[in-house]
């Protein structure tokens, strides 16, 4: 169930300088949408094809049901959305525009996490096309804030909290696009941040939150405590992946091949890494306000590192198979939310997530 929107408020909105330049596709999209999920229709949406007169309003009430968690509908059909044509065009978007879809449809893939009169907005890696100019340009990703009239989802959130999360997401991002360092010192400098910002949470010490985040992680080398087994740990990372719900069979095999595969490194990609990274830390790091686990955010961040650059080796050197390798990462994982609760709690719960386990199989060559 959602929180009620409260329309047309001003608040200020951050989102990633690619922002902007999204556009759908539609029927040249080589991997629709419109197919594998359920869309869920938000009540807003709901009501208004309930009141919507016409032709085409009963077409589409006939086609709404409700699924197994008790939420609205549109009724499948062979895994694809009833109002997709053939052509990979929207049927309710043809007959109806734009503001005729259900929030859903209308927002994605662009994704939104609010707090308070605040929100973030940005792209999801799994639609394509957002791929596709999240890692158009080499130069470093940064971020703009704009005051607008929105729509505003109410929240309740720590104030000390979420300015410390601002302030660590700053550093981790400086760490992350600090090009003088290989891709792995970067994720491991910023594991170790978010370790020890992790113990202020815990101890209730926000007040030092500035003391750590000044501290140079990338000039210092992390001392490895207890570990296990490189193979070992990355079995069971890959065991956890296959393990979850899948949209396309084929995942399991293209999981089960990277498995096998050593990382290779092809020059001129790792920004690309960076920039995966930095949409992982902007989308996810802040939302640590919610539950205080901000090392749970920087570890999901670390692992999808580790399975996206095996999923990528077979194909390294051609660079849309490797953005298809993270955009099929992003579907079948950040798209499931039954997925991403089962790999979160596995990060919280089991000791192979611990940050010496990532650590240990980022700081060798040879992975
Ligand atoms: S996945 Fe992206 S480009 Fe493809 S149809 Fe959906 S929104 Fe459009």
């Amino acid at each position: 169930m959602t929180a009620p929107l409260i329309i047309g408020e001003i608040m200020q909105n951050t989102y990633p300088n690619y922002y902007k330049k999204f556009s759908c596709i539609a029927d040249k999209c080589p991997d629709t949408c419109c197919a594998g999920w359920e869309i869920v229709i938000d009540p807003e949406s709901l009501s208004k094809y309930e009141a919507l007169g016409g032709e085409y309003a009963e077409k589409i009430r006939s086609l709404i049901t409700v699924d197994g968690d008790g939420d609205s509908i549109f009724s499948p059909e062979n895994n694809r959305c009833p109002f997709l044509l053939d052509s990979g065009l929207c049927e309710m978007y043809i007959e109806l525009g734009h503001n005729s879809l259900c929030r859903t449809c209308r927002l994605f893939p662009r994704h939104v996490t609010y707090f308070g009169a605040r929100t973030e907005t940005g792209l999801s890696l799994s639609c394509p096309e957002a791929a596709r100019i999240i890692m158009e340009s080499p130069e470093p990703i940064y971020f703009e804030t704009e005051e607008t009239h929105a729509d505003i989802m109410p929240t309740a959130i720590d104030p000390s909290l979420y300015f410390t999360l601002i302030e660590t997401r700053k550093t981790a991002i400086n760490i992350l696009q600090n090009r003088k360092f290989p891709i792995e010192k970067r994720i491991i400098s910023f594991l170790a941040l978010s370790e020890e910002i992790q113990h202020l949470i815990r101890k209730n010490r926000l007040s030092e939150t500035k003391t750590i985040c000044t501290k140079d992680f990338l000039a210092g080398q992390y001392e490895i405590g207890p570990h296990s087994d490189k193979k070992r740990v990355l079995a069971k990372y890959f065991g956890d992946f296959k393990s979850l719900e899948m949209l396309d069979e084929s995942w399991k095999t293209r999981l089960d091949k990277a498995e096998k595969t050593l990382t290779v490194k092809f020059p001129d990609c790792e920004w690309e890494y960076e920039h995966l990274m930095i949409y992982f830390v902007f989308r996810y790091m802040t939302a640590a306000v919610f539950d205080g686990d901000l090392l749970a955010k920087a570890k999901f961040a670390a692992v999808s590192y580790i399975i996206i650059s095996r999923l990528q080796a077979e194909n390294i050197a051609d660079k849309s198979a490797r953005i298809s390798a993270m955009q099929k990462y992003s579907k079948e994982v950040e798209h499931s939310q039954l997925n991403m609760d089962k790999i979160f709690s596995l990060i919280k719960k089991s000791r192979f997530y611990s940050t010496d386990n990532l650590i240990n199989i980022l700081s060798q060559k040879e992975n």
